[in-house]
């Protein structure tokens, strides 16, 4: 965080505490909660905080976009209330600093800034919903400017509002008048009007929830002068997504909000939960976990923005992630609420009923599926013959050249073969591959440096691992790589403190060695232990050893022990070297599963370094499983590519096409899950069981979406062991289970939220350098008292 960033949000939460309206505000959504509505804003204004991230001639605080998304979630906590300029302060104002004169900008903005002019939204007509393009409403040129005609509707608080900003077929541009036939793109212009201008009649909608939400617009040869035109006449469409993208944008809906939605709901269930219902439980723990994702994702496309990169799909995807988001939280309060839940003026059921909106309005959560399908996964457009574009790659770039390598090893690689040798009993191929990752260093990864390992961050080892469970690897990957290496480390440091000194041991004494020779159950004296584990440190850094563990919850399994030289039995009083019995064979037949009697006592009282080996073992099979949902989305979209039915590529079928949208969200928001758990283990933070239980429950759900979808999208050839798809498909099966349930992840998160802490604020700098005119917002908002 820079030290002005820090002042400025320190101000502003100062403010905010000191001027928060006592009591909840009347609805936005009448005429009285309006204009109360409208003072908060001018009080807003007079602090310099409606507009923080315009630029200070305007009002602004010239806020970069990671600044703003601070300030919003400074604000929500603070239980602001709804912003009543929205569509005004966030949606025509980004369009104006792109595309509007400066002389629009230095009349509008002002005014739009103090809230004495409120704007509303004009695009929606009676026969053009989604089909925005199909609008009819005209502007006619007339001396000094436009004469407007027609009908808009569904104009979020037009009713109370002062001005409109809207889209109109212009005559003599582009198209033919009335959208029939052409381009019906072209000849739309790009106009401002006043909602009490001559000729302009307002008749209020009431909403599902009985107030003044909406209104329908008539106009009847309403003037507008040429300087309410922004950009050039014709050229309406081009500005129309500029403003729409701001909408849908990565700010429409502010991280903030939901992240105090999340604590409330928190606060909610520990007060009146039931401590036996888990179900309510999880999906509090689900409602956490996703307004979490939310924000960090939101918070990384801020920083790629801020480092010269550009907004593109992620809008689409968030939009849906976010609305559906908010249902679900609403609806998991009510839930807890009981027979309450039905009343009227119960802050949880109001913001119920508008959440209901969310999938429809800002482009419906349909149209945006089919954004992400064509343009995120590249399927192609209905009617369409041809397979589309071949990449399918959606997962990011290697974030380095060493896991460009790695990528590239395992590409050229014939994994499938080497897993299905390794199924039939064969495993020297895939031994062979281990080989060379160790070559690479994969298996030194999570090896101190002290015993010839790269010591390298928790972040690296989870790229590794992904990158495995892309290509399913066979052997005990999370064992091998993360968890042993993490428990030998802390048994190798004789003098560290994750492993208490025998001496601290009740059963310390017993541990004497007899002429050197230690019975079964006897402790090695610390040297011993050192060496020992050393040792096997330095085989796991070459390569030259593979190992296995069965620790909690999942005693006393352990994974692949017949390629394992060293097996495991971690439990928290006491780490055992041991055995493993006979091997039971997985769902995943490239994986087995043996039980493990420890007959070898090397430590006892270890609880923290099994902790944190649990913890890393956790992560490493997160990532695999993030590995394999992209692996399964990948041969998805292929099949579905050129698989041809009805005489087109499946991929053309909205229904395959939606399905396989919902895969690549989960994804996209599991995975900034993934690397903030992997970042907390890296500083050890005392929330790393909290996140790391967050990201298996975020991957594993990514996973075995994308697994059922991958079947379901193959057809019956995906039902078949003989496509590699099986490979994947048994995989998840495999390890959704493994390194704790998804509902033991989803109890550690609850566990974690019975606590006082909440959804941590988003880290800050380093800021962007150049300020964004373009906080994206809302279009539509019911008032969510925080006071009720
Ligand atoms: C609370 C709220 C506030 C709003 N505020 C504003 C505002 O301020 N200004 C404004 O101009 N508008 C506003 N709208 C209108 C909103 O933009 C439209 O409702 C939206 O664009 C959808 O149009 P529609 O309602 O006509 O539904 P339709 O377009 O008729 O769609 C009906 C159903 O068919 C589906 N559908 C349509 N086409 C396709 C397709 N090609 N593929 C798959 N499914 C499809 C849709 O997803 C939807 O489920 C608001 C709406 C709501 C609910």
């Amino acid at each position: 965080m820079t030290p002005d960033t820090g002042a400025f949000l320190a101000e502003a939460r100062d403010w905010l505490a000191a001027h928060m309206p006592p009591g909840p505000l009347p609805s936005v959504d009448t005429a009285e909660g309006f204009e109360w509505h409208r003072e908060w804003e001018r009080a807003l204004a007079a602090a310099r905080l409606s507009v923080v991230s315009w630029p200070t001639e305007y009002g602004g605080r010239d806020a970069s976009l990671l600044e703003w998304l601070a300030f919003e979630e400074a604000y929500y906590a603070a239980g602001g209330p709804v912003r009543v300029g929205q569509n005004g302060l966030f949606l025509l104002a980004p369009t104006l600093f792109a595309h509007g004169t400066r002389e629009q900008r230095d009349r509008l903005l002002p005014p739009m800034a103090r809230a004495d002019e409120i704007w509303a939204q004009a695009w929606s007509e009676p026969e053009a919903g989604s089909d925005l393009a199909a609008i009819r409403s005209r502007a006619v040129p007339t001396d000094g400017g436009w004469l407007l005609s027609g009908t808009k509707t569904w104009s979020s608080r037009a009713a109370f509002a002062d001005r409109a900003f809207g889209l109109f077929r212009t005559d003599g541009v582009g198209a033919d008048a009335d959208g029939a036939g052409g381009d019906r793109h072209r000849g739309l212009t790009y106009l401002l009007f006043g909602l009490r201008d001559p000729g302009v009649t307002v008749r209020p909608i009431r909403q599902l929830g009985g107030e003044t939400g909406f209104a329908e617009i008539f106009l009847d040869d309403v003037f507008v002068p040429d300087a309410n035109v922004v950009g050039a006449p014709g050229d309406g469409w081009r500005i129309a997504m500029s403003t729409a993208s701001h909408e849908r944008g990565l700010s429409l809906r502010s991280p903030g909000r939901f992240v105090a939605a999340a604590d409330r709901l928190v606060a909610l269930w520990r007060g009146v939960g039931e401590p036996a219902d888990t179900a309510t439980a999880h999906r509090v723990a689900d409602a956490w976990i996703g307004a979490r994702a939310y924000q960090l994702h939101t918070n990384a496309t801020a920083v790629r923005l801020a480092e010269g990169g550009t907004l593109g799909t992620e809008a689409s995807m968030g939009k849906v992630f976010w609305s559906e988001l908010d249902i679900a939280l609403h609806e998991t309060a009510l839930g807890l609420l009981g027979p309450r839940a039905e009343l009227r003026g119960e802050r949880w059921l109001e913001g119920c009923l508008f959440a209901l909106a969310g999938p429809i309005y800002a482009g419906t959560n349909e149209i945006q599926r089919t954004v992400i399908a064509e343009r995120v996964l590249s399927l192609p457009r209905a009617s369409a013959t041809s397979p589309g574009r071949s990449s399918t790659s959606f997962g990011r770039p290697p974030a380095s050249p060493w896991a460009a390598a790695l990528h590239d090893l395992l590409d050229a690689a014939d994994v499938p073969a080497a897993a299905r040798s390794w199924a039939d009993g064969d495993r020297s191929t895939g031994l062979a591959l281990w080989g060379r990752l160790a070559g690479l260093g994969v298996t030194a990864l999570a090896v101190p440096e002290k015993w010839g390992g790269l010591g390298a961050s928790a972040t690296d080892l989870a790229t590794a691992c992904e990158e495995l469970g892309h290509h399913a690897v066979p052997g005990p990957v999370a064992e091998s790589l993360a968890a042993v290496p993490a428990l030998l480390s802390a048994l190798a440091e004789t003098e560290g403190r994750a492993v208490p000194d025998e001496a601290e041991s009740p059963e310390a004494d017993d541990s004497a060695t007899d002429g050197g020779v230690r019975a079964p159950g006897e402790l090695p004296a610390p040297g011993d232990r050192a060496d020992r584990c050393g040792d096997w440190l330095a085989g796991l850094a070459t390569g030259d050893l593979l190992a296995t563990l069965a620790m909690p919850p999942r005693l006393p399994l352990a994974a692949d022990a017949e390629a394992a030289g060293l097996v495991l039995l971690a439990e928290p009083d006491a780490i055992s070297a041991g055995r493993a019995g006979p091997r039971q064979r997985s769902v995943d037949p490239s994986r087995s599963l043996s039980v493990v009697n420890g007959d070898d006592v090397l430590a006892r009282n270890a609880a923290a370094a099994v902790a944190r080996a649990f913890d890393l073992g956790a992560l490493a099979c997160s990532a695999q499983l993030l590995g394999a949902a992209r692996a399964l989305l990948e041969a998805s979209v292929r099949h579905a590519r050129v698989r041809v039915q009805f005489g087109q590529p499946v991929g053309t079928f909205q229904a395959v096409k939606h399905k396989l949208a919902d895969v690549v969200i989960a994804i996209e928001f599991a995975r900034p899950l993934l690397d903030a758990a992997a970042a907390a283990i890296d500083r050890d933070a005392p929330t790393v069981p909290r996140d790391v239980s967050a990201a298996k429950v975020a991957c594993g759900d990514a996973a075995a979406l994308a697994a059922r979808s991958a079947l379901q999208v193959h057809g019956a050839i995906g039902y078949t062991a003989e496509h590699d798809l099986s490979l994947w498909l048994t995989k998840v099966r495999a390890l959704a289970p493994a390194w704790g349930s998804q509902a033991w992840h989803r109890q550690r998160v609850v566990t974690s939220l019975a606590l006082p802490s909440t959804i941590e604020p988003p880290s800050v700098g380093p800021c962007a350098a150049a300020p964004v005119t373009s906080a994206p917002s809302p279009d539509v908002e019911r008032d969510e008292s925080p006071w009720a």
